[in-house]
């Protein structure tokens, strides 16, 4: 990469876009809801069941002026989910505070493995064994969004639950290969444990991005 372009990207004035689109989100807090995603690419955290590793490799994706990010993403929503990959590889400050600075509200999607940067609406964290999410963004975070793929998983999510703030929504959801599987195991547990609620990828059903 160009050493400019490269000085740009460290400090979030450019981001390896991956994807944009407009879409009804369909897991978590929001689902049903109408919103702008931005997908950046680049994430090392390595879930096998990932459904998007494509994006892993943030070479293969263009570095984009976050300026030009925010003209486009701010003429469908006043919603932006931030996704990936794994957003938080990158400084989130100049993107939020632009997206901010339109009106527009923040939503990230991450996996908390990485410093928590930018101003964010609502932060969808969504942890993974391979890398633990940093204390503050479990301290921050909104929704608690576990994938379950087996029955360790919930394990795991309760582990992860009892970091969040008492505020935090949570939700399992079924890992979209395994779902017929692992539904029966979440419905169980969710009616045994009814703090948690089932989150389930809508999209998918929906047939939409
Ligand atoms: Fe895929 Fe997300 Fe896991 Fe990264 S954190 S490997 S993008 S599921």
């Amino acid at each position: 990469m160009d050493e400019a372009i490269k000085i740009k990207v460290d400090k979030g004035e450019m981001l390896p876009l991956m994807e944009e689109f407009y879409t009804i989100q369909g897991e978590g807090y929001y689902k049903g809801t109408a919103a702008y995603f931005i997908r950046i690419g680049g994430c090392d955290v390595g879930c096998h069941w990932c459904d998007v590793k494509e994006s892993w490799n943030a070479d293969l994706h263009p570095p984009t002026e976050t300026s030009k990010i925010v003209e486009n993403a701010k003429k469908y929503s006043d919603t932006i989910v931030v996704t990936g990959g794994e957003p938080l590889t990158w400084d989130m400050t100049v993107l939020t505070t632009r997206l901010k600075e339109e009106g527009l509200k923040t939503h990230i999607e991450t996996s908390g493995a990485y410093k928590l940067t930018g101003q964010w609406d609502w932060i969808c964290l969504s942890p993974k064994k391979m890398k633990l999410p940093t204390d503050e963004v479990c301290e921050k975070a909104d929704e608690l969004k576990v994938i379950v793929y087996n029955k360790d998983d919930l394990r795991f999510a309760e582990e992860q639950a009892a970091k969040v703030s008492k505020d935090c929504i949570l939700y399992l959801q079924p890992e979209w290969s395994k779902r017929d599987k692992v539904v029966p195991l979440i419905v169980d547990y969710v009616m045994q444990n009814p703090k948690w609620k089932v989150s389930l990828q809508t999209h998918k059903y929906l047939n939409i991005p």
